[in-house]
């Protein structure tokens, strides 16, 4: 049988109708657009590039956005201030604060309302997600376990994960993290691999499915016959973008694979629209039952 190829501009696409369905129906609940604000500090050329496609991305689903840019001598407390504003703000429903900035992130996040916190950064909803709660949860690792259900209900009919062997390369708090406790949560076995790890070839070679995300270019090319293979590495050391897996070595051994670009890539930012949708629908329900 041939490779699967997952192509997450298409996938990605299918989430985004979903979404906007979802967001029409929240919209004639409610009496207006969902909304999103994006927080930015100072202004930074590649922030600039990701800030308007999120809004460009809301937009087109139909949803309000805009970008609160402050200035780049803005103090921490300002920064705050602005962002507990926003936070109780009515007509807002989905905040990001856009990173990096030269401030203080972790204190700056933590003034987010979680449930407005579409880009899962709270410490409440990282919380929320190790103890298999509802909640916000970062939009990388969401596009992953959909991409890999999406490659398993080809493959097999089935979109459970459970009693898979997982190896995981990269240990960030944005992708590798998140991404292996959401596996967790699937039933999967999880090994999580990182820089200091010995043998990395050992345990790639083991895996059911693996997920690459560390910014090394082809640092996987041995892999398990059949396995379905993630690669969210972005190298931009030569001309052209190259992701963490050797595509053509593995190409003939593996399932399934995402190419680099238009695998991962297209899935963070559906994902990021759905988190905000499901941020409104946590607010109203947060509005019926205060104590929930
Ligand atoms: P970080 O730099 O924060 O983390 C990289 C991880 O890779 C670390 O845990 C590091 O280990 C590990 N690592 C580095 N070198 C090796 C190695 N030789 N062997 C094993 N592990 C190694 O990166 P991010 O997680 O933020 O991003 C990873 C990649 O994914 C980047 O290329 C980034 O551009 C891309 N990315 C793509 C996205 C998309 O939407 N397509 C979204 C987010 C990220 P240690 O902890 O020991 O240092």
């Amino acid at each position: 049988m041939s490779t699967l190829i997952l192509d997450g501009k298409k996938i990605a696409n299918d989430v985004l109708q979903s979404v906007q369905a979802e967001g029409d129906e929240l919209a004639k609940k409610t009496g207006r657009a969902i909304s999103l604000v994006v927080i930015s500090v100072g202004e930074r050329e590649d922030s600039k590039k990701y800030i308007n496609s999120k809004l460009k991305k809301a937009q087109l689903l139909g949803f309000s956005a805009r970008n609160v840019c402050l200035n780049e001598n803005t103090t921490q407390i300002e920064l705050e201030n602005t962002i507990q504003a926003l936070s109780i703000d009515n007509e807002v429903d989905g905040i990001i604060l856009q990173l990096p900035i030269a401030l203080d992130s972790n204190r700056a996040i933590e003034k987010i309302d979680p449930k407005k916190d579409i880009d899962g950064l709270h410490p409440k909803n990282q919380v929320a997600l190790i103890s298999r709660k509802d909640g916000l949860f970062p939009c990388t690792p969401l596009g992953i376990i959909h991409l890999i259900k999406e490659a398993r209900s080809i493959l097999v009919n089935s979109s459970d994960l459970s009693a898979l062997n997982v190896v995981v390369v990269g240990r960030s708090e944005l992708v590798g993290r998140p991404v292996a406790q959401m596996l967790i949560n699937e039933n999967c076995t999880v090994t999580v691999c990182h820089s200091k790890t010995n043998n990395l070839n050992l345990h790639t070679k083991s895996a059911d499915i693996l997920v690459s995300a560390t910014g090394f270019a082809g640092l996987v090319s041995e892999v398990k016959e059949g396995a379905i293979l993630i690669d969210v590495g972005l190298n931009y050391d030569s001309k052209v973008v190259r992701g963490d897996i050797d595509f053509n070595a593995v190409l003939p051994i593996c399932a399934a694979i995402t190419p680099v670009p238009g695998g991962v890539g297209p899935m963070t930012v559906a994902m990021l629209m759905k988190n905000l949708v499901k941020a409104k629908s946590l607010q109203l329900a947060y509005a019926h039952n205060p104590l929930k």
